[in-house]
């Protein structure tokens, strides 16, 4: 199998981005969520912010780094747990004893009972996902501190809490004659601890793309309307699966007054969507689809429901990655399937299922950028600091936030029918 790193290499052209051919650590101290990333990505402050990969590391050829991982990986046994996101690069892909979403790895880590070290390949809010889950002696490590989400870090602690006081300006915060409060705040799982934390104080929850429509019902159970956040996108699609307008689910745009709204638009709200967005996901289109259509006659189309509402509508189907590797699944040899989501699990998809043309709907080969940060360099520096007996790159919730985070997902978990699987991003 060719792997996306592989194709940028060959032709750093077709790239969204030709810097993606270097190594992360030559961009990953300067401001800015590097190569790959939309113009329109806001970068908050703070984010978290890298120090440098040792420059051995950085010289080090690609066999040397994949030698040095496999050593520590023996030496650490089953000390060491390395779980990969869907989303993650090949090369750091091949060393992951769980590959999946977020909350699966998250969970996965627990049926690991040994392992001190939980190094997590994915983006900053996973980590600290798995570190709320972990059990206290374990740590959670994220080899490359750099590796954030930019959709995560567009609703931060700060503007949420202010975006809060002038909703219970507006709604005040006593519940109405039926005993529904004023507004339910509903994270999705891409977000960080401390937005999940603030919905466990404030009667919410966390959805993952697959149960969101299960937690916005459990939401409407108890509240009168919705502040969704950080993905618009997720939020629209739900919401207008269920069946509400487009007029009941204004924007919530947190650098202008009241969110860009009057009074009178707020409170009829149902969902009050936030002003944030994946850049790998939004770079699909409702073209590529009609292109996929003309090219291919009988091709199946899924994409993310994080992808814009015009493209769901789109396509055949949308779900989360766990729906999208079903829908693959139940499809038969010389099918072919147009797929919405980031390009490395798309590929693997291609590979595990070669009766079958499956192809990325985005031509220009454009990976999660900040995920795409934990190279092998990465994540071999940080399992020789363990080999040292070296804690690197650890991800700690602090207490109380990873309480009251924990009181979301478990609610989370509460909402859901029994037997149903909790997948996300
Ligand atoms: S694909 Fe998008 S939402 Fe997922 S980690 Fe990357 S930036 Fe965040």
């Amino acid at each position: 199998m060719t792997s996306v790193h592989d194709i940028i290499t060959a032709d750093p052209a077709a790239s969204c981005d030709v810097e993606l051919v270097k190594g992360p650590w030559e961009f990953d101290t300067i401001p800015g969520y590097g190569p790959g990333c939309s113009e329109d990505d806001v970068i908050p402050e703070p984010v978290v912010r890298p120090g440098q990969l040792p420059a051995a590391y950085q010289k080090m050829s690609d066999d040397e780094l994949h030698a040095r991982i496999r050593a520590a990986k023996e030496t650490l046994g089953n000390k060491l747990v390395i779980l990969g996101h869907f989303y993650q690069r090949d090369e750091v892909i091949q060393h992951a004893d769980f590959v999946g979403d977020s909350f699966q790895l998250a969970n996965a880590a627990l049926t690991m009972p040994d392992a001190e070290a939980i190094v997590f390949c994915g983006v900053h809010f996973m980590a600290e996902t798995a570190d709320i889950l972990a059990r206290p002696e374990q740590h959670v490590i994220l080899p490359n501190l750099a590796a954030g989400c930019s959709m995560a870090d567009m609703a931060d602690e700060d503007t949420v809490e202010a975006c809060w006081e002038e909703l219970m300006d507006i709604y005040g915060s006593e519940p109405d004659a039926d005993g529904k409060q004023p507004v339910i705040p509903v994270t999705y799982m891409n977000s960080s601890a401390a937005l999940k934390a603030f919905c466990g104080r404030n009667g919410g929850i966390v959805c993952t793309s697959s149960n969101a429509s299960t937690v916005l019902e459990w939401a409407f159970e108890r509240g009168q309307r919705v502040l969704f956040f950080p993905d618009q996108h997720l939020g629209r699609n739900t919401a207008k699966a269920m069946g509400i307008t487009m007029d009941q689910m204004p924007m919530w745009n947190p650098r202008k007054p009241l969110g860009g709204h009057t009074e009178e638009v707020l409170l009829d709200a149902k969902v009050l969507l936030w002003h944030g967005f994946c850049s790998v996901h939004k770079r699909f289109t409702v073209g590529q689809i009609k292109k996929a259509r003309e090219e291919f006659p009988g091709v199946k189309i899924i994409v993310h429901p994080e992808a814009p509402m015009p493209v769901v509508d789109a396509a055949d189907a949308s779900g989360s990655t766990d729906a999208i590797r079903k829908f693959v699944e139940a499809s038969q040899p010389g099918d072919t399937i147009a797929i919405g989501t980031e390009v490395n699990m798309v590929n693997r998809l291609a590979a595990e299922y070669p009766d079958r043309t499956i192809f990325c709907l985005d031509p220009v080969v454009c990976p999660c950028s900040t995920m795409y940060r934990i190279h092998p360099g990465y994540l071999a520096w940080t399992l020789d600091g363990l080999v040292e007996g070296e804690i690197r790159n650890e991800i700690i919730v602090d207490g109380d936030t990873a309480t009251y985070a924990k009181v979301a997902l478990e609610r989370m978990l509460s909402a859901l029918p029994k037997a149903a699987p909790v997948i996300g991003d």
